[in-house]
C-alpha cells in the first residue's frame, strides 16, 4: 500500500493534470468493460527515471479494439485499428496519440477439478519485451490505480543503472535488441549488465545477424544516430565489433570520431537556433561514419542494410556531391559570397551542416554558416508578373534576371520591392531585353 501511495504520487508530481485525467479516464473505461488496464513501458521507465515521456502506451487484459473504441466515443477521438494485432491508436483532436495493445485473458483447462485457470496476460506481454527496464507496468483500474507491477526486476535494475535481458536467449531471438541496449544504456548513462554483455559477445561470435533483415538493423541504427549524443553509442558498437556487422572492412578511426565529435557540435548549434526544422539528423551521423569508406564499400553497406532508394541517394551520390563541392570550395581561393550561394542553395541543410563538420578552413566555415543563418532565406519580392509589367517576354531570361537581382540583394545593394523593380528594368534595358523600345 505504501509502494502504491508512493506510485499515486509520482503521477501526481510528475504528470501534467491533462495525462493524470486521461489514464484515470483509461482506467474508468476499461474498468466499465470488464478489462484490466495497465499503461506500460517506455511510459513507466520515463516516469520513474524523471524523464520527459513522449508514448503512451496502454495494454488491455481484454479486447484492446472494444476498449479503443469504447473510450474514442467517449472522449471524442478518431482511432486506427489493426485487428490483426488487437491494437489500436487513439487520436485527439490535437494529434495527441495513445497506443492500445490487448493482452488476451488466457484460460487453460486443467486436468483436475478447477475447469479453468486465468493467467495474468499482462505477465506474458511484459515478458516478450526487451529488457528488464521496460517491462514496468502501472494499473489503471479506479480500485488499484498506481499499483505498480514489477515481475522481472526493473525497479532493482532502474537503481542499480543496469541494462539487463529478461532472459539467455534475447539476443538469438532478436539480434536488433543488441543495437537497444546499447541505445538505452548510451541514452540513459546505464552500463549494460555483465551476463547480457556476455550474451551479446556469444551472440555476435555465432553470427546472429546472418539471416536478419538489413532493413530492421537500419532502423536501430537510425535510432541510435537521432539521439542526443550517439558517439559513446558508436565507441560502444565499435567495442562489440558491430562495425563488422555492416562491412567487413569498415572501419573506425580516430579520424572518424573527430569528425564525429565536429557533426556533434554543429548539430547541436544548429539544433538549438532552429528547432522547429527538421531533417535527417542520422543521416549525418551516417555520412561522417562512412566518409573513409570507398564508393563500393558504401554501396554493400547499402545493400547490406535494404537502405531504400531515396536514403541511397544521400548516403551515396549525394554525399560524395556534397564533399566534392566542399573541396572545390576548399581549394579555390577565389571564391565570391555570390559563388558560395549559388553553389550551396542546391543542398539541404543535412549536407551543409556535413560540410560545416568537415570543412577545415575557419574562414570557409564561417561563410557556410553565414550561408545557412543569413542567405539561405534570402528571397526577392519580385515576381514573373513585374518582370511581365515591365513588358518582358517570358522565357529563360526572367530566371537570369531574378539571378541578378537576387545577387544584388545578397550584396546588401537592394532593400525594397521597387528598388528589385527599378534594378531588373535597369538590367532588362542594359542587355537590350526589352521587347516594346
Ligand atoms: P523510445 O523512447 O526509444 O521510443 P521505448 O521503450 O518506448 O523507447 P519503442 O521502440 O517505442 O521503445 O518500443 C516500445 C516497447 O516495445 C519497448 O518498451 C520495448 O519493451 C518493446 N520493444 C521494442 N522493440 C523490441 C524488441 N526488438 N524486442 C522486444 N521488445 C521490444
Amino acid at each position: 500500500n505504501a509502494k502504491k501511495r508512493q506510485i499515486e504520487n509520482i503521477l501526481y508530481q510528475r504528470l501534467d493534470n491533462r495525462i493524470k485525467q486521461l489514464l484515470q479516464n483509461i482506467g474508468k473505461t476499461g474498468n466499465e468493460l470488464g478489462f484490466n488496464m495497465f499503461v506500460v513501458g517506455g511510459f513507466v521507465r520515463d516516469l520513474l527515471l524523471s524523464r520527459q515521456i513522449d508514448d503512451i502506451d496502454i495494454v488491455v487484459e481484454g479486447d484492446g479494439i472494444e476498449f479503443a473504441k469504447t473510450y474514442a466515443k467517449k472522449e471524442g477521438c478518431r482511432i486506427n485499428t489493426y485487428k490483426k494485432f488487437g491494437t489500436a491508436v487513439i487520436i485527439y483532436p490535437d494529434n495527441f496519440k495513445i497506443d492500445v495493445a490487448s493482452a488476451r485473458l488466457e484460460y487453460y483447462k486443467t486436468p483436475a477439478a478447477l475447469p479453468i485457470v486465468e493467467k495474468s496476460s499482462i505477465k506474458l506481454d511484459l515478458a516478450r519485451r526487451d529488457f528488464t527496464i521496460n517491462t514496468l507496468a502501472i494499473s489503471l483500474n479506479p480500485d488499484n490505480f498506481g499499483t505498480m507491477i514489477d515481475y522481472f526486476g526493473a525497479n532493482r535494475d532502474l537503481k542499480d543503472k543496469t541494462i539487463r535481458t529478461i532472459h539467455n536467449l534475447s539476443f538469438v531471438e532478436d539480434p536488433t535488441r543488441i543495437f537497444r541496449a546499447i541505445k538505452f544504456s548510451n541514452r540513459f548513462g546505464f552500463k549494460i549488465g555483465k551476463v547480457t554483455s556476455n550474451l551479446i559477445k556469444n551472440a555476435i561470435t555465432i553470427d546472429c545477424f546472418k539471416n536478419l533483415s538489413g532493413l530492421r538493423v537500419l532502423s536501430e541504427l537510425k535510432q541510435i544516430f537521432e539521439e542526443e549524443n550517439p558517439i559513446p553509442a558508436i565507441k560502444t558498437m565499435e567495442s562489440y565489433g558491430l562495425e563488422k556487422v555492416l562491412h567487413k572492412d569498415l572501419t573506425l578511426i580516430p579520424n572518424t570520431y573527430q569528425l564525429l565529435e565536429s557533426v556533434n557540435k554543429i548539430l547541436s548549434w544548429h539544433d538549438l537556433l532552429y528547432m522547429d526544422e527538421p531533417y535527417p539528423r542520422w543521416a549525418v551521423y551516417f555520412m561522417a561514419m562512412l566518409n573513409r569508406c570507398s564508393y563500393k564499400v558504401c554501396e554493400q553497406i547499402c545493400t547490406r542494410l535494404n537502405v531504400p532508394l531515396r536514403e541511397r541517394g544521400i548516403l551515396l551520390e549525394k554525399r560524395y556531391k556534397a564533399e566534392k563541392q566542399l573541396n572545390l570550395i576548399e581549394s579555390s581561393s577565389t571564391y565570391t559570397k555570390q559563388e558560395l550561394y549559388w553553389t550551396l542553395i542546391n543542398f539541404k541543410t543535412e549536407y551543409i551542416l556535413y560540410m560545416m563538420a568537415l570543412v577545415k578552413d575557419e574562414e570557409i566555415k564561417k561563410a557556410i554558416s553565414n550561408f545557412y543563418t543569413h542567405q539561405r532565406g534570402i528571397k526577392p519580392y519580385i515576381k514573373g508578373r513585374d518582370l511581365l509589367k515591365l513588358g518582358l517576354k517570358p522565357g529563360p531570361v526572367f530566371s537570369a534576371i531574378i539571378k541578378q537581382v537576387l545577387n544584388a540583394k545578397l550584396d546588401g545593394q537592394l532593400k525594397t520591392r521597387k528598388e528589385e523593380i527599378q534594378f531588373a528594368a535597369a538590367y532588362a534595358e542594359k542587355t537590350n531585353l526589352l521587347i516594346k523600345s
